[in-house]
């Protein structure tokens, strides 16, 4: 292993969105860059969510000097505690982020068990030979940092998610100031948010939500619900501000929505008139055109506030005429089917639904095509690696860097698990190291793996049957019909004559002395199923012997 090169190791969010988390290595030291968690697509049956697999640190566990975390958003803190139970690492993070950390780590009991160190925007921190700044960036959650991360072969410039909002809500605009002293004094690399790099111009800011929140606000004639992410903190000041000049209570829904407001409001990030917010009881007391109810489940979740409103099955209220729901937020890829589900239900069940294709209720938290090329210009890398990003957002990035004059051979376009070692002359690519899925599920963290997940598909896809045969210990033969018990398969009663027969052919299989291998009769009675149905249902054979 090379000892005088600085090792950049993504274990997520390069060639993905979401669980993101890098690992700088310089010798014997690691520092770790956020630790996210990453939502399961629609055909990871069952999975709750999936962290990055980081195996290769465990092995050097005692190496890992520090743990930086950018903001607060899922995608950066999810996984912390799966991460802390192994590597017991101080961690570092501004205020509003290191506040949402501490509420994840009181419920998993690690609090008094790691160092945390709080740092300002603009702070240094030496985090053993790295010494890392933190600068301000402008994203959909307030007090979040890039990093610019001074190692021994040179500076290295970590964005985060960013945004270059000149109007941002709480008017804490990037720290363009910064990025460009740094390139004063040289930038070896630049790794930066490819999330909307398939998006021209500029990101609009977070501003133009107002006058679309205004525009709800005035003509909606009962409650208004607004879903978002329990972490769009900024969206909830906004959304406060429009209830205060329309003279609406605001409330909060959900576990984590009133304790994110809670924390938020608690460090000021969160700046509302002391009567504004009411708990959730007073509001459905009030007169509808005084109430704006925030709640989760903008991806259309079914077990969240707005999937259970979608179906009334929601406990402690129900949509009432007059309701005007708008869901702030843009389908996660992936999402959009089960969105337009939950907004088609929502419609039927009498809302007047709005959303961000038909009024400008959401905007990104992401830089666009012409803040990259801004980014790019501001700090003049030597190197450049696109990260937070499927494949073809990378590629997308490092086109823009092209654009902007950098050569090909100083970009490195990578997915996780793809080590890529640095000096003050060369970026190479090295070994590969895991940088799968880890599948969390219930209480289980990894022991299901993709064959578990394959699975769940096949059965979810054709179904099973199950086949009961009692056979006589002596004469091996069958001593009554097999019995078949199918689900998810074919409905019962239109197959009788395909029963009857699968039930001849085990028999035959049996008594010819052709089916004692429970896997081979298996295997039969699913071809033979498929060639009469074309589908191929999961068979279990189970055999008793009197
Ligand atoms: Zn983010
Ligand atoms: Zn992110």
């Amino acid at each position: 292993m090379a000892n005088n090169k600085l090792r950049i190791i993504p274990l997520g969010g390069l060639g993905e969105v979401g669980k993101n988390m890098m690992v700088y290595e310089w010798g014997e030291h690691i520092l770790i860059v956020d630790t996210g968690m990453m939502f399961p697509e629609n055909d990871m049956l069952g999975i709750d969510y999936i962290i990055p697999d980081f195996q290769y640190l465990l092995d050097k566990k005692e190496r890992v000097c520090g743990i930086v975390i950018t903001h607060g958003h899922e995608d950066h803190i999810g996984a912390i505690h799966h991460v802390l139970e192994q590597i017991k690492a101080p961690i570092y993070a501004t205020p509003l982020t290191m506040g949402l950390l501490e509420n994840k780590l009181s419920r998993g009991g690690l609090i008094n068990k790691v160092q945390l160190n709080t740092v300002q925007a603009g702070d240094s921190a030496q985090v053993g030979p790295f010494t890392v700044e933190f600068f301000h960036v402008c994203h959909s959650i307030p007090d979040g940092v890039g990093l610019g991360i001074f190692t021994p072969v040179g500076l290295v410039i970590h964005s985060g998610d960013y945004k270059f909002d000149h109007t941002p809500v709480d008017n804490w605009p990037t720290d363009y100031a910064r990025l460009a002293e740094f390139q004063g004094k040289g930038v070896l690399a630049l790794l930066a948010d490819s999330t909307n790099s398939t998006r021209s111009g500029w990101t609009a800011s977070e501003r133009v939500l107002d006058s679309g929140f205004r525009e709800v606000f005035r003509t909606a004639p009962g409650r208004i619900i607004i879903a978002s992410f329990a972490s769009l903190i900024s969206r909830m000041q906004q959304v406060g501000n429009a209830a205060f000049e329309h003279r609406r209570k605001l409330t909060f829904v959900g576990a984590s929505m009133v304790e994110n407001a809670r924390i938020a409001r608690r460090l000021g990030f969160l700046d509302f008139p002391e009567d504004l917010v009411v708990p959730l009881d007073q509001a459905l007391k009030m007169s509808p055109r005084e109430v704006v109810i925030m709640c989760t489940g903008t991806q259309g979740e079914p077990t969240s506030i707005m999937g259970r409103l979608s179906t009334g099955t929601n406990r402690q209220f129900d949509l009432i005429a007059g309701d005007t729901v708008v869901l702030s937020s843009h389908p996660i890829p992936g999402n959009e089917e089960s969105v337009y589900r939950t907004i088609n239900r929502l419609f039927r069940r009498g809302a007047n639904v709005i959303y961000e294709s038909i009024a400008p209720v959401h905007v990104s938290g992401h830089a666009s095509q012409e803040e990259m090329k801004l980014l790019l210009h501001l700090v003049q890398p030597k190197f450049f690696i696109p990260i937070h990003g499927e494949l073809h957002h990378l590629h997308q990035h490092a086109a823009i860097a092209r654009q902007v004059g950098m050569p090909e051979d100083h970009i490195a376009v990578v997915e996780n698990g793809q080590v890529i070692e640095l000096d003050e002359q060369e970026m190479v690519l090295a070994e590969r190291v895991p940088g799968g899925y880890v599948f969390v599920d219930g209480a289980g963290v990894g022991d299901i793996g993709p064959s578990v997940v394959r699975e769940r598909e096949e059965l979810a896809r054709d179904g099973f049957v199950l086949v009961n045969i009692k056979v006589d210990r002596n004469t091996c033969r069958l001593v009554d019909e097999p019995g078949i018990v199918t689900r998810g398969f074919i409905f019962a009663r239109n197959g009788d004559d395909l029963f009857a027969s699968t039930s001849q052919l085990i028999t035959n299989a049996i008594n010819c002395g052709t089916g004692n291998v429970q896997s081979d009769l298996e295997e039969t009675i699913r071809s033979y199923l498929f060639n009469k149905t074309r589908r191929r249902p999961m068979v279990f054979v189970t055999v008793s012997t009197v």
